[in-house]
């Protein structure tokens, strides 16, 4: 059944790509995996606790914490959408947002114009205090 295996895995990259800027827990992916008519046979629970530990393996997907629920979450950072853009870490809710790629781009040009130094994007986290938290929101 390794193909079976493979369309699921490919179906969880493929939704969690299409919300790279949303943190999910497990439950909330199935549930709205299950949700979305595009997945006609969306990965079981069991699926997705076995196949996110090696997403994180593979560097696709990040684990955090939501705000002070301190429930895992997990988001899709370093995909194969991911090579041409910087990303930005919140140090305080501890989420990654994908900077658009127009921008990273600019300031990719800027470094190596000034300080002769060719950035790669893809690699490359900038950290910081996101909107939310700036607003003192609760995530
Ligand atoms: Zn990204
Ligand atoms: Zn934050």
């Amino acid at each position: 059944m390794a193909t079976y295996k493979t369309e699921q895995k490919k179906a969880l990259i493929d939704f969690l790509t299409k919300n790279s800027r949303r943190t999910f827990t497990i439950e909330e992916i199935c549930r709205e995996m299950e949700a979305d008519p595009e997945y006609v046979l969306p990965p079981g629970r069991s699926t997705v606790y076995r196949l996110i530990p090696k997403l994180i393996e593979d560097n696709v997907v990040k684990r955090f914490y939501r705000g002070t629920s301190r429930k895992t979450v997990y988001q899709i950072v370093g995909g194969e959408d991911c090579i041409g853009h910087m990303h930005l870490k919140c140090t305080t809710c501890g989420r990654i947002f994908h900077m658009s790629t127009g921008i990273s781009q600019e300031l990719s040009k800027k470094i190596a114009e000034w300080d002769d130094f060719m950035v790669d994007a893809g690699q490359t986290m900038i950290f910081g205090i996101c909107k939310e938290c700036m607003k003192g929101e609760q995530i």
